[in-house]
């Protein structure tokens, strides 16, 4: 999982380097409400509310578990043939406690003063 905003300018997809597994951890660990963004884009200074900054599945995360479970697939493929497919099962899981941390986390926003 990746916190992240859209551009308010060009729309993109940017992405934070804090992390955080709740907007209220995100608030505490950088002790502000808006955080100073810059686009990697177009290059634009804004702030962002918290309750702005959405947690995003981290593709990098996915294609690791595409990655081994190929890996465990091939090795396995050995020693039990086509069952060995089974650990595609792995990116499955993957995305599947992506999705749980993204809800953790987007499910809560911080109290707007
Ligand atoms: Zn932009």
């Amino acid at each position: 999982m990746r916190l992240g905003y859209i551009c308010s300018s060009c729309n993109k997809q940017n992405y934070i380097k804090d992390k955080a597994e709740t907007r209220p951890d995100l608030q505490m660990k950088t002790g502000k409400d808006e955080l100073q963004v810059n686009c990697d884009s177009c290059g634009k200074m804004d702030k962002k509310h918290i309750n702005n900054i959405n947690a995003v599945v981290d593709n990098r995360i996915i294609m690791a578990g595409v990655f081994l479970s190929l890996i465990v697939t091939l090795v396995l493929w050995n020693y039990y043939g086509a069952i060995a497919s089974i650990s595609f099962v792995i990116p499955l899981l993957v995305w599947i406690s992506e999705n749980k941390a993204l809800s953790g986390f987007n499910k809560y926003t911080i109290r707007r003063k």
